[in-house]
């Protein structure tokens, strides 16, 4: 057996551990003499992995007693429609664009209401973060959107925008558990666990009470509105639950490594070694500006097509798999998320290196 060095946007690295452990447990989960597969997600055994899963992402993220977690289906994606199914009462919303999926999100709302574009970053092919300090919030806004991390352009906001009172709606797919947060300045946190967490299938959305409601806008089907899955904890159908287990096993994992102070330090520690390479580098680029620099999403180009491609075939010989960037950005893009171990990222800066000398 050997295992590459997995720089893939999503589904993603996860930690060996954790598969290893789901590997020994695959026939027999703890003397039910079954897998967590093929057991009932009403069984005792079950009951205990959703309800763990849950207390420990808590304790990790330190979610307040007035916040519900919930682990639904249907991908990030989804979450572009049931939120505004879900929270426009006054059908209007503000979106920061800050790319293709907060872009995306927006032109899903606005099947439901008037979507008010507040800020943008498109003049620069989303390259960077707008200031949000000081932003045109409009007056019937029901919430403020934007996506946190955006794990195509690699850029993250270092700093939440001024809601001017509104509730903040964050898209945290592909920073989620990379550093502390505080859940108190959300109204809703979500994301897809196939980038940070683990196995495509899964979206944990992280809602204050107050905003689950049955007053949702008419026509919402019971699967989409978060009370039914809030008053059923996530058990109204059967949910994703081989994903939930693989999920809770990250989540021990996490806090077995020290919680989210020790990833955010181990996190910077890698990212680090790439950006300080690209800084220098005379063949590669980065495409972001500094201040807004993603942990996670490291893009990157030689500024000449041809040359990308060869990198990324090379590399892939090498045992960097899936260094190719976003198919409309074109170039390169490391994905570096939690799982994905600080000897990876030398490996990646060391081939860089010795592709540097063969090709300038
Ligand atoms: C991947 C991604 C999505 C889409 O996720 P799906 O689960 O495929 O719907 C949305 N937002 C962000 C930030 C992403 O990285």
């Amino acid at each position: 057996m050997s295992r590459v060095y997995n720089f893939s946007a999503g589904p993603a690295v996860l930690p060996e551990e954790v598969l290893k452990e789901a590997a020994d447990e695959m026939l027999d989960y703890r003397g039910t003499g079954m897998s967590v597969m093929e057991m009932s997600h009403r069984s005792k055994a079950f009951e205990e992995i959703i309800t763990t899963a849950e207390q420990d992402l808590r304790d990790l993220m330190g979610i307040p007693d007035n916040y519900k977690v919930l682990f639904l289906q249907g991908g990030a994606s989804q979450q572009f429609a049931m939120i505004p199914m879900n929270l426009m009462k006054n059908r209007a919303a503000d979106y920061i664009i800050t790319g293709q999926w907060a872009k995306k999100a927006a032109k899903e709302a606005e099947k439901y209401g008037k979507v008010n574009r507040v800020a943008s970053s498109e003049d620069k092919t989303f390259s960077y973060i707008p200031d949000c300090s000081d932003l045109p919030i409009s007056e019937d806004a029901d919430y403020v959107y934007i996506c946190e991390n955006n794990t195509i352009y690699g850029t993250k906001f270092k700093e939440l925008p001024n809601t001017k009172g509104k509730t903040l709606v964050a898209d945290v797919s592909s920073c989620f558990l990379s550093e502390p947060v505080d859940v108190t300045k959300y109204g809703v946190i979500y994301g897809g666990v196939q980038k940070n967490i683990g196995p495509a299938g899964v979206v944990i959305v992280i809602i204050r009470e107050d905003l689950i409601t049955e007053d949702v806008l008419p026509g919402t089907p019971t699967m989409l509105t978060y009370k039914t899955h809030a008053d059923a904890n996530s058990l109204y159908n059967t949910p994703p639950a081989y994903g939930i287990y693989i999920c809770g096993k990250v989540f021990k994992w996490i806090k077995a490594m020290g919680g989210l102070e020790a990833m955010k330090e181990r996190n910077e520690k890698k990212a680090k070694v790439l950006y300080d390479f690209l800084d220098q580098s005379k063949l590669f680029k980065g495409t972001v500006v500094k201040e807004d620099r993603s942990l996670m999403n490291v893009p990157f180009v030689t500024g000449d097509a041809d040359l990308d491609a060869k990198f990324v075939k090379e590399a892939k010989e090498a045992g960097l798999e899936n260094l190719k960037g976003h198919r409309t950005v074109g170039g390169m893009r490391a994905s570096i998320y939690n799982a994905m171990p600080y000897e990876g990222v030398v490996a990646l800066v060391d081939f860089m290196k010795k592709f540097e000398e063969e090709n300038l």
